[in-house]
């Protein structure tokens, strides 16, 4: 199987991994520039996307990670992830910068109060039926696809119906949501078909 990294400066890197694994992945702890030679994709988890920047930024990884992404190297993000792979960001903290990739733009901790954190079964029709269960916590939708992103699911019902929470543009995908945190493996395999495609 292919070995995928983990960006492994914060956030639920160990749910990742084991989920991965779980379906026959080698999962590494990417925390270098050399860690990132040496996978055929990446997982950038949830977390904290300020902290994640200024870690990456402190630990050079930023142009690194750039770099290897405009190479065409696969990387999925959840939620603080999607973040990261976003080119454009709305509400981040000052200066905050992100890896980018896709063409996208993100609305940071877009839900707001009433929704700050919340659980709904979620139609992804490229992995079918049931529908997922989407756990969302302070979680960013995108605001702005262009014209290469490829719109996966939606919110279904309530004051964030019809929002954008998982997006794909060639190998990068990315999800506002968490299946990490959920038995339900499946987005993970959608991404590791991604990674075998490559
Ligand atoms: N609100 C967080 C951020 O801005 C993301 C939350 C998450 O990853 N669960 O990075």
């Amino acid at each position: 199987g292919p070995t995928v990294g983990v960006l492994a400066l914060q956030g639920d890197v160990r749910e990742h991994r084991r989920i991965l694994e779980s379906l026959g992945a080698r999962t590494i702890a990417v925390r270098t520039a050399d860690e990132l030679d040496r996978i055929d994709g990446l997982v950038i988890p949830g977390g904290e996307s300020t902290t994640m920047w200024r870690l990456a930024r402190s630990f050079e990884l930023l142009k690194p990670l750039r770099k290897h992404i405009h190479a065409g190297l696969p990387a999925y993000g959840s939620c603080a992830g999607m973040i990261m792979l976003a080119e454009h960001l709305e509400d981040g903290a000052a200066g905050q910068e992100t890896v980018g990739g896709m063409d996208v733009t993100v609305r940071r901790n877009a839900f707001g109060r009433q929704l700050d954190s919340f659980e709904a079964p979620l139609d992804f029709p490229v992995i079918g039926q049931p529908p997922l269960h989407a756990v969302f916590i302070r979680a960013p939708w995108v605001e702005r696809v262009g014209e290469q992103v490829e719109v996966l699911a939606r919110v279904a019902t309530g004051p964030a119906a019809g929002r954008i929470v998982a997006v794909r543009a060639g190998g990068l995908l990315a999800t506002a949501f968490h299946p990490e945190l959920t038995a339900d493996a499946r987005v993970h395999g959608h991404f590791l078909e991604i990674v075998k495609e490559a």
